[in-house]
């Protein structure tokens, strides 16, 4: 019997010796919020996004949040974006307290599908959030055309996609602003919860740091109505330990998709196609009308998978109160997609072994 391949482990590797230090320097110098640990990153995850500015922030959820309300984008308001996605995507906008629109997927890329936000736009809507899901872009090619003729600004959801391009360019960088989340599972994670924005625009990174504490321009003197949710300095820290391997463990994701590829040929699954060479497989969700059979199967064979997601948001009962549209392909993959592991960790041995069994699949 061959070893269990779980889903993913959380406990640092590699990098081990290099948080304990970031986390010991922090405690030595005693300064554990907005400090220059958090400055430190800010810089560096902007330079490695391609983005001028990166603000850090308590949660993916919240850069959303935050970016929304910075944008000025509130009540009254329409954010077209995908209902297949982390439900916080939609959460957000509704935490901005505008109202989320879904447009249904690109049956292949598993991303908002251009045609359909077209048809989608009325005269409320004011921006686009598309998500780069499972580290795959968005078509923003076609999306940033739709929202220059209509008028609408675009935030992209990359909480998945650290360091992906879309047709050559850095997601978050496409759109008005990208956010980001370090939840201990995206391929950069934080040992707790994280996120931030990144964005060109001075003003617009100016506004989200005083939004992100309280609103002050100065010192307890509050401006505006702001939250309070700051990049911590232990968690800064510990992703500017882990940031200088991302684009390894980026270059190692793609070489296992790669190698999925190749050994799933054949198998009695569908894998979704690749769309566009900057996917940095956070996730490799793979597709059967016979899923329940499958996880069994697998985990019969010591083999974790997950779903990623379950249920379309429009059907959460979170969402009841908005007026949802029918979005049956969303509805289609949400009971077909299984994601089987994929991390920087998992060896090529571990590949051919979770494909084996997938291929032994009746
Ligand atoms: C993880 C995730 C979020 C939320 O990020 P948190 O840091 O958990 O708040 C939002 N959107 C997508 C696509 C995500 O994967």
């Amino acid at each position: 019997m061959s070893p269990p391949i779980p889903f993913m482990s959380l406990a640092p590797g590699e990098d081990a010796a290099e948080i304990r230090a970031g986390i010991d320097r922090v405690i030595a110098r005693g300064w554990y919020i907005l400090g220059p640990e958090l400055e430190a990153f800010e810089a560096e995850f902007a330079a490695a996004a391609g983005a001028t500015y990166a603000v850090g922030v308590g949660t993916g959820t919240d850069a959303i949040a935050l970016t929304l309300r910075a944008l000025g984008i509130g009540p009254g308001d329409e954010v077209i974006t995908s209902p297949l996605s982390a439900a916080y995507s939609a959460l957000a906008i509704m935490m901005a307290g505008a109202t989320p629109v879904f447009a249904d997927l690109d049956p292949d890329r598993l991303t908002l599908d251009p045609g359909r936000v077209d048809a989608a736009i009325t005269p409320r809507t004011a921006a686009l959030l598309p998500v780069h899901l499972y580290g795959q872009p968005a078509d923003m090619t076609a999306l940033s055309a739709i929202a220059t003729r209509r008028n609408l600004v675009i935030v992209e959801d990359a909480c998945q996609a650290h360091l992906a391009t879309a047709a050559g360019r850095p997601v978050g960088t496409i759109g008005a602003a990208g956010a980001f989340s370090f939840y201990p599972t995206k391929n950069l994670g934080a040992l707790g919860d994280a996120g931030a924005v990144i964005t060109s625009d001075t003003q617009l990174a100016d506004r989200l740091k005083r939004l992100r504490n309280g609103g002050q321009t100065t010192r307890y003197l509050h401006a505006e109505f702001g939250v309070n949710t700051r990049l911590d300095e232990i968690q800064a820290a510990i992703l500017r330990a882990r940031l200088p391997r991302l684009a390894g463990w980026t270059t190692r994701r793609r070489a296992l998709a790669a190698r999925y590829r190749r050994a799933l040929h054949g198998a009695p699954v569908i894998v979704p196609p690749e769309q566009d060479p900057g996917h940095v497989y956070h996730l490799f969700p793979i597709r059967t009308s016979r899923r329940q059979a499958l996880q069994d199967h697998l985990r019969h064979r010591g083999i974790e998978t997950l779903i990623h997601y379950p249920i379309p948001i429009p059907l959460q009962p979170a969402l009841a109160g908005i007026p949802g549209s029918r979005c049956p392909i969303a509805e289609q993959v949400c009971g077909e997609v299984c994601s089987l592991p994929l991390h920087p960790a998992l060896t090529d041995a571990d590949v051919d072994q979770v494909a084996a069994a997938v291929h032994a699949f009746r």
